[in-house]
Formats: C-alpha cells, sequence, structure tokens
C-alpha cells in the first residue's frame, strides 16, 4: 500500500487524487490518498507527495493558519529520496519555497510568464521520462466522479505502450529560465524545457491531471513504491 499525501491547500486537488485512483487501478497497485490540509498531518509515514496547480499566491496565504507548506518543505528535507510531484504552480512552489527555504529544484522558474489567462494553450510535449505501462482502468473507477470532473480526452490514452508524446495542458503556465537548469529535463515542448526532474522531485509546468493520461501518475506510485 503506497500512501501519498496530497496538499490540498487550493487548485486541481481532487483531479490529482482522480487521477491517482486510475493509476492505482491500471498498476494493481493499492494507494491511500493522505489529504494535506495542516502542518499535523504530514508525517514520515507518507511515501510521496503532490503539490497540484492552482494559483501560488493563493496557495502560500492558503497555508498561512495551518503551516502545511512549511511542514511539507521539512518532509521533503526529511525524506529526501521519496518522489514529489509538483505540477504548474506546484512546480513553482518547488522551485521557489521563499525565503528562508533553499529551493527544491535546480531550476528558476518565472509565473505566468505565457501571458494572461486567455494565452492559456494545448500542445503534444515530449517526454523522456520512463513511465510505467498500466492495464485498463476497471469501470468502477474510470465511472467514479465525485466531483463531475471529466478528464480531457486525449488522442493516445492507451495505457498499454509508451510513447513520448503527452498532451500538454498549459494553464497560465509558469515558465522555467531555460539557462538556469541544472537538472534533467524530461519533457520538451518543442526546444523549451516545460518538465524536470531534480533527484526524486518531478516538476511539470503543465496539468497532467487534467487529460485522461496517467503516465506520470503511474511513475510518482510506482516510484513511491520502489522507495518505501
Ligand atoms: N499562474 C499560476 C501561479 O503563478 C500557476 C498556474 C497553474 O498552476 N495552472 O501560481
Amino acid at each position: 500500500m503506497v500512501r501519498i499525501g496530497l496538499a490540498m491547500l487550493q487548485g486541481a486537488r481532487h483531479e490529482h487524487a482522480e487521477a491517482l485512483r486510475a493509476a492505482s487501478s491500471q498498476l494493481h497497485l493499492g494507494i491511500e490518498i493522505v489529504e494535506l490540509r495542516r502542518a499535523l498531518e504530514v508525517d514520515e509515514h507518507l511515501d510521496c507527495l503532490i503539490l497540484p496547480g492552482g494559483e501560488s499566491t493563493a496557495m502560500r496565504k492558503a497555508s498561512q493558519s495551518e503551516s502545511l507548506l512549511s511542514a511539507l518543505y521539512s518532509w521533503m528535507e526529511q525524506h529526501p529520496q521519496r518522489p514529489v510531484l509538483g505540477t504548474c504552480a506546484g512546480a513553482i512552489l518547488l522551485a521557489n519555497p521563499g525565503e528562508p527555504q533553499a529551493p527544491f529544484l535546480r531550476a528558476e522558474i518565472s509565473r505566468n510568464a505565457w501571458g494572461r489567462q486567455r494565452d492559456s494553450f494545448e500542445a503534444e510535449v515530449e517526454i523522456s521520462l520512463d513511465t510505467p505501462s498500466g492495464g485498463r482502468i476497471s469501470p468502477k473507477v474510470a465511472t467514479r466522479d465525485r466531483f463531475n470532473h471529466k478528464p480531457l480526452p486525449v488522442s493516445d490514452t492507451s495505457p498499454l505502450h509508451n510513447n513520448s508524446a503527452f498532451h500538454g495542458v498549459f494553464i497560465r503556465a509558469p515558465r522555467f529560465e531555460q539557462s538556469s537548469i541544472e537538472c534533467t529535463p524530461v519533457a520538451m515542448l518543442g526546444e523549451e524545457i516545460v518538465g524536470v526532474l531534480d533527484g526524486s522531485r518531478l516538476a511539470l509546468t503543465f496539468h497532467p491531471e487534467l487529460t485522461g493520461d496517467y503516465r506520470f501518475h503511474r511513475w510518482l506510485i510506482l516510484q513511491a513504491n520502489a522507495s518505501q
């Protein structure tokens, strides 16, 4: 059983939970999703972590009363080998945790660097991360949708083979400062790096949880399982 901590500060957190359930079903590997709202809930029994996308300023504010972010950062420092997935605003929080906390990524990031909300876009991304393939999603999981969220249907949702194209959903996305990147690029939008892996930390500037392609969630679950 893999215990996954999901930061519930703000943003696309329920979509990540749905994606994790689908990925777990594909892998036939049991998971427990631990919804994190308060510092107290962050314990050493978490095997991995997700920092969802949304609005990083709102997340920092939401964290103030219960100190969730500082607890997550301490956890990451104490368990550097345990995998963390940060998407979009989550990538911002990894690259720029705020003084005095040292960054968790060797890459700088600029917020809203593609422009305004109306400049959000979808595009094919080329991924080079070794993501595990998985079986079919059981119908019970596929129809489970407490929040009425519908994953975006994407052209290649076949979980059985692993091609390198991924449908990237960029919503008021940040951009990595390309010349600052000192860790491994794992996702490219043309010539631009839009996903990096730094040790066990995976940061993507797009939103994989909004599509029906759960490769990154399968990666997280299997990495966490392996590092247990
Ligand atoms: N623009 C957001 C921020 O700066 C990130 C966007 C997202 O997570 N989709 O926090």
